[in-house]
C-alpha cells in the first residue's frame, strides 16, 4: 500500500468497535499494517478484519484480555510476528462503569482501572521493551479523555484510569526520549456504544456537555488525530494530550 504510513507496522487494542476501529481503518487508509486486539466483540473483530482486508489492508485481529499480564505479552508478540515488527502502539481498549462513589466497590473500582490504566501500562511497556530492544523508536498513542480533567459524578475509577493515562503518557515521553515518541488523545463524548447512543439524542448528550461546538464527535475525528500522531509529520510533538472535544475542555 502507498500512503504516509507505507511500511508501518500498527497494533491498536479495542479494535472490534467504536473508536479503535475508526483508528484501525485510518491507519490502514494511510498505507499501514495493521493488527488490533479485541475481548469479547468475536463477530465486530472480524467485520472489522474483513472491512480491512476489502481496503487492501495487510490486518488481523488477536484476542486479548488487556487486563491481564500474560493475555498484553501474547498480545504484543502475537503483532510482532505477524506484522514482523512494530512502529505504532495505540492503547485504545476501555471501559466505562458509571456508578456513585458510595456504592463502589473494590472489584467494581479494580475492574476499570484494570482495563483502562493497567492494560494501557502493561500493553504500553511491552511494545517499548520490543522498541527498545531493537534499538529503533516508535511512536506511543494513548487514548485518553476528556474527563481527565473535567471529572464527572458518579464515573470515580473511569476518571481516575483516564487521569492516570495523561500522567504515564508524559512520563513515558520522558523516560523514552528521544527514540520513542508517546502522546495521547483525549476526546470529548463519541458517537459509539460507550456513550449508549441508543439511550440519549445528539442533542441532549451535546447539551448535557455543554460542548461548544453542539454536538458530540465521530470516531474517524478522533482517529484522524491518531493517525496524525502515528505519521511522518509529528516528529516534533511528544508527552502531549491532544483535546479533540469539540471545545468541552480548553487546554
Ligand atoms: P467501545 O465502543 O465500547 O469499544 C471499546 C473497545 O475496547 C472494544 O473494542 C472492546 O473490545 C475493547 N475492550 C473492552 N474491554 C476490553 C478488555 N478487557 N480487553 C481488551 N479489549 C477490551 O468504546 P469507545 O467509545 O470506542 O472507546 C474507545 C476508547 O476511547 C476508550 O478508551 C474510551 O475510554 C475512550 N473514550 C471514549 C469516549 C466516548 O465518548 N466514546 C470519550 C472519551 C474517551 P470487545 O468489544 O471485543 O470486548
Amino acid at each position: 500500500m502507498s500512503g504516509s504510513l507505507a511500511g508501518v507496522r500498527a497494533l491498536v487494542t479495542g479494535g472490534s468497535r467504536g473508536i479503535g476501529r475508526a483508528i484501525a481503518m485510518a491507519l490502514a487508509d494511510d498505507g499501514a499494517r495493521v493488527a488490533f486486539g479485541y475481548h469479547g466483540s468475536r463477530e465486530e473483530a472480524e467485520a472489522t478484519r474483513d472491512e480491512l482486508w476489502t481496503r487492501d489492508a495487510a490486518a488481523a485481529a488477536i484476542e486479548a484480555d488487556v487486563s491481564r499480564e500474560d493475555e498484553c505479552k501474547a498480545l504484543v508478540t502475537g503483532a510482532i510476528d505477524v506484522l514482523g515488527g512494530l512502529d505504532v502502539v495505540v492503547n485504545n481498549a476501555g471501559i466505562l462503569h458509571e456508578q456513585p462513589l458510595l456504592d463502589t466497590e473494590v472489584a467494581d473500582f479494580d475492574r476499570v482501572i484494570g482495563v483502562n490504566l493497567r492494560g494501557t501500562f502493561l500493553v504500553g511497556r511491552e511494545s517499548i521493551r520490543w522498541m527498545v530492544e531493537q534499538g529503533g523508536g516508535g511512536r506511543i498513542i494513548n487514548i485518553a479523555s476528556d474527563l481527565a480533567y473535567l471529572g464527572r459524578a458518579r464515573n470515580t475509577a473511569y476518571c481516575a484510569s483516564k487521569a492516570g493515562i495523561g500522567a504515564m503518557t508524559r512520563t513515558w515521553a520522558l523516560e523514552f526520549a528521544p527514540d520513542i515518541l508517546v502522546n495521547a488523545v483525549g476526546p470529548g463524548p463519541v458517537d459509539t456504544d460507550m456513550l449508549g447512543a441508543d439511550v440519549m439524542s445528539d442533542e441532549q448528550r451535546a447539551q448535557e456537555s455543554d460542548i461548544p461546538l453542539r454536538r458530540i464527535g465521530r470516531p474517524d475525528e478522533i482517529a484522524a488525530v491518531a493517525a496524525f500522531l502515528a505519521g511522518p509529520k509529528a516528529t516534533f510533538i511528544t508527552g502531549q494530550t491532544f483535546g479533540v472535544n469539540g471545545g468541552s475542555v480548553m487546554y
